[in-house]
């Protein structure tokens, strides 16, 4: 194992999934090391500090979402990025909302796995760093002047549709629940259905085709994320 590695521990009681994981992993020079409990990933944490952790929410002795909220408790700031199942929604909200920063659900794709990771660990590089300057595909939003632009076009938001759209940027990549979005923009726990409205709006002014968005996607019963690296 390489000493300038990036750390991953996969925690995952399923023997195939380790494997994969596994080995996906390994093409892109992360040093692994694996837990098949959470008795097991608490020892290994303390033990050697990894730097992003893998980790399945339904595991045999302790509930994932038990030890991702031990993990904060304790100060743990490295990615968390959850395994779930496709149906489990709610389960994947209160893993977001618990501090887990990004989630795939089973089966996943490997490519879309270590895209997450790179987005999570990038995350944490920049820490509240802001990039000025956003661009993906034909848009661009400039974060210190608040010009919103589509094509080189300039396009006029309202305060609170510019509001989701600076907080999707800042966070570019990354999914962010509902309830996220609504208490940094609301600064209150509002309905979704206001935030469904405003994206909406959003979508209409930025997007080619509303109803199939590029920029803004749609996370169902979980949240949004805007997409980067969109081809312009
Ligand atoms: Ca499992």
């Amino acid at each position: 194992m390489s000493t300038s590695a990036i750390h991953v521990l996969i925690v995952e009681d399923e023997p195939p999934i380790r494997k994969l994981l596994r080995v996906g992993l390994a093409t892109q020079d992360y040093a692994v090391s694996e837990a098949m409990n959470a008795k097991l990933a608490q020892e290994m944490v303390k033990a050697d500090r990894p730097d992003l952790i893998i980790l399945d929410l339904g595991l045999p002795d302790l509930p994932g979402h038990t030890l991702l909220e031990r993990w904060r408790a304790e100060g743990l700031d490295v990615p968390i990025v959850i395994l779930s199942s496709r149906t489990d929604e709610a389960g994947i909200v209160r893993a977001l909302e618990l501090g887990a920063d990004d989630y795939v659900t089973k089966p996943f794709g490997m490519n879309e796995l270590l895209a997450r990771l790179r987005v999570a660990l990038r995350h944490r590089l920049q820490a509240q760093g802001t990039r000025p300057l956003f661009q993906t595909g034909d848009l661009s939003v400039d974060l210190v002047k608040r010009i919103v632009k589509v094509e080189g076009r300039e396009v006029k938001l309202s305060p609170k549709e510019y509001e989701i759209l600076q907080i999707l940027v800042q966070h570019a990549g990354k999914v962010l629940t509902h309830r996220y979005i609504l208490e940094h923009v609301w600064n209150e726990l509002s309905d979704v259905q206001y935030l469904r409205v405003y994206v909406r709006q959003l979508r209409q002014k930025i997007e080619k085709s509303p109803d199939q968005p590029r920029y803004i996607l749609t996370e169902t019963g979980v949240g949004y994320r805007l997409a980067e690296d969109v081809a312009a």
